[in-house]
């Protein structure tokens, strides 16, 4: 079933999903009376979950998660950092391909390891922004939500010059109401394209590179973790993944730009889905 739904094109998905909103309350004039009250009510909280736990849907918050398939270029994407046993090798070896990517730091570790932060900046990568903490945002209210990421955005401007435009909820997921207060800040929501599981406790650095060779297809936003968040290993398989992947990626004809340049290399283009 998945398999199917992810072929279908883009439009498609997203007016099937408009039609079943919209549909359900309709057909609530065949169904019960008892029912026939609260089918709009389930409709809409349905749409609004669809919302929260699939964003790549772009139902109505819109993320930027892959960008056209002409372009030969990937951005890989690091979370949950930094952390002072895996970033600065990680940089290391970015430095060494010349990959440029993006770090979607926790304000709360950024303030932890500024020179890490520091590194991340003079070394062309990007500075993105994945809260102050690893909670999960779309259980909080949104005073909470506002007052905590704003909190968190404080941290990132003290430590660095760059301007912040990326943000990647921890877990994902968010509720629409904070995805519009972002929008507000001038925040843009980044999702990812392909996640390969690399923070599992067993995972080996052979199955991350598989998947990432078997999945990674241009255009595409790759989500890694140089960070533990709430995890106990720290990620020694990803970083050893990544040093048998990134020459093999390479030899293939891409290249690597951080989130930003991928998304300026998507301009006029309609945003992929
Ligand atoms: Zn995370």
């Amino acid at each position: 079933m998945y398999r199917f739904w992810r072929v279908l094109p883009p439009r498609v998905k997203r007016r099937f999903l408009l039609f079943l909103g919209a549909g359900l309350p309709f057909c609530s004039v065949i169904l019960k009376p008892g029912f026939r009250r609260i089918a709009p009510l389930m409709a809409g909280s349905g749409m609004l979950a669809l919302d929260i736990f699939v964003p790549q849907l772009n139902l109505f918050s819109k993320s930027f998660w892959r960008a056209s398939r002409v372009t030969q270029a990937v951005s890989l994407t690091f979370d949950d950092g930094p952390d002072p046993r895996i970033t600065p090798g990680l940089l290391d070896l970015l430095a060494e391909h010349q990959v440029k990517a993006s770090f979607f730091v926790l304000a709360e570790r950024a303030k932890k390891f500024p020179e890490i932060v520091r590194r991340i900046e003079n070394e062309g990568h990007e500075l993105a922004f994945h809260g102050l903490d690893h909670q999960k945002i779309w259980k909080l209210s949104l005073k909470n939500f506002a007052e905590k990421t704003e909190k968190g955005l404080g941290i990132l401007r003290s430590l660095s010059s760059q301007n912040i435009t990326w943000y990647r909820p921890p877990h994902g997921f968010i509720r629409f109401d904070q995805y519009l207060w972002l929008r507000k800040k001038g925040l843009r929501l980044a999702g990812w394209t392909i996640g390969v599981w690399d923070t599992d406790q067993e995972v080996t650095p052979e199955e991350i590179s598989e998947r990432v060779l078997t999945s990674l297809r241009p255009g595409d936003i790759l989500l890694l973790h140089d960070g533990v968040a709430d995890r106990l290993r720290p990620q020694w398989a990803m970083l050893k993944a990544l040093e048998n992947t990134l020459p093999v990626l390479r030899k293939q004809g891409l290249s690597f730009l951080t989130l930003s340049s991928l998304w300026a290399l998507n301009q006029g283009e309609p945003l992929a889905f």
